[in-house]
């Protein structure tokens, strides 16, 4: 009965230890380096393709280097089930953000596989392309594409630090393909991820029912002062950029402060020019992230952040430029979609509670376009982004298994 089907969890651990080999960052227990269509990647993309194929699917790349590995279902007319994530790393990463996601993915083909049992939808398992934006902005851009919201264009013509744009590297790891991003079927999309925040790691849960993602905010802001001469300028005379800058941070702390449990602000970058430690500085540089689940909070949060620049401007006598950058608003998944996964969440026994993902995940975008839905496993101290990311076997194989129940399900029920 494929209501009694479980996943092999060795099997899903090893194959994470196995992915680890292609970016591994020597000297360190667990850290990875796989930035988006890096040799690293590539090789990770050989590896992955030959598993798939290992177990009778057929592999595809569209142009943004997506790949999608399909079983086939027993009934023609339906789009297929996607089980998404992705392979990409950042440069200080671990070795299960995103790929948990496509190895339980494959994880969950083979258990059907082995068991013989073949869905109505077509599966496929999907490695969406520079989901990280670690090496090319912005994040999740083969996603963007598939939705709509980025043309492939732009995503093609992205520039790392070195002046290599998307489409080439993508020429140079040869998994650039034919096919358009944007013109895809899809009949659902179920994305397994680590919390990457403490939550249920605090609350001793095991799974995290994810009904949507935060919206978020990027900003540029440039503080503009004069700069002087350290021993000569009375203090009076200033008009010092990095003491405004950090009157403006002390303002922005507040804004992530001002509607706890739902508000976030973070100031990632902070720099101060000309850098010399006898002169004050006449130019600060500094990032602005905005989070909050609803829209009118991101809009209360804007406003705020312009009425507390208005004021140091006028106390101040510095100019600040506020330049925004990239936004992404909430996000609501699909009832249907969370229905199988809190049902097989339930059936399989596994302690669970309803959350909002506060990262942003491919499945922002897929959310536009097809039914979707996230499934949270705790991981170690709530740490990601970071080399010390860990998650335990068991963690990984509950996980898989509720994608597997839930996948299952969603194929009975949903035309
Ligand atoms: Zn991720």
């Amino acid at each position: 009965m494929s209501a009694d089907l479980r996943i092999a969890g060795a099997r899903l651990w090893d194959s994470l230890c196995e992915s680890a080999q292609f970016g591994a960052i020597p000297g360190t227990e667990r850290g990875m380096c796989r930035l988006t269509l890096s040799d690293e990647d590539a090789a990770v993309r050989r590896w992955f393709v030959a598993a798939c194929e290992d177990i009778g699917m057929t592999v595809s790349f569209d142009r943004l280097g997506t790949i999608r590995a399909r079983r086939e279902g027993t009934e023609p007319g339906l789009a297929p089930i996607a089980i998404g994530s992705h392979l990409d790393t950042q440069p200080t990463g671990g070795r299960f953000d995103g790929i948990l996601g496509v190895l339980a993915g494959l994880e969950v083909v083979r258990t059907l596989h082995d068991a013989g049992i073949v869905t109505r939808h077509p599966i496929e398992v999907i490695d969406w392309t520079n989901e990280e934006g670690a090496r090319f902005a912005p994040a999740m851009v083969s996603s963007g594409v598939f939705a709509g919201v980025f043309s492939l264009d732009y995503a093609l013509g992205q520039v790392d630090r070195d002046g290599v744009t998307l489409g080439q590297a993508l020429e140079r790891s040869g998994f650039a393909g034919q096919t358009d991003p944007a013109d895809h079927p899809m009949a659902a999309h179920f994305e397994l991820h680590i919390e990457q925040g403490p939550v249920l790691e605090n609350e001793g849960l095991e799974i995290g029912v994810v009904g949507g993602v935060q919206g978020i905010r990027w900003y540029d802001v440039v503080v503009k002062g004069q700069t002087c001469h350290a021993g000569t300028t009375p203090m009076a005379l200033r008009r010092d950029a990095l003491h405004s800058a950090a009157r403006l941070a002390v303002a922005i702390d507040a804004i992530g402060r001002s509607d706890p449990g739902a508000s976030l602000s973070t100031i990632g970058l902070f720099q101060a020019y000309p850098g010399s430690r006898n002169t004050a500085p006449g130019e600060v540089r500094l990032t602005v992230d905005l989070r909050h689940p609803e829209v009118a909070g991101l809009d209360r949060m804007e406003a705020a952040l312009q009425a507390d620049i208005a004021t140091l401007e006028g106390d101040l006598g510095v100019a600040i430029a506020v330049t925004p950058v990239w936004s992404s608003p909430p996000v609501t998944f699909d009832p249907g979609v969370l229905n199988a996964i809190a049902g097989a969440t339930q059936r399989l026994g596994y302690s669970h509670r309803t959350m909002l993902s506060g990262a942003g995940h491919d499945s922002v975008y897929t959310a536009r376009v097809a039914p979707t839905g996230m499934i949270f496993i705790p991981c170690e101290n709530g740490i990601s982004h970071n080399i010390a990311e860990n998650i335990t076997p068991a963690q990984a194989e509950r996980g898989a298994n509720v994608l597997l129940q839930a996948v299952l399900d969603y194929d009975r029920h949903n035309a």
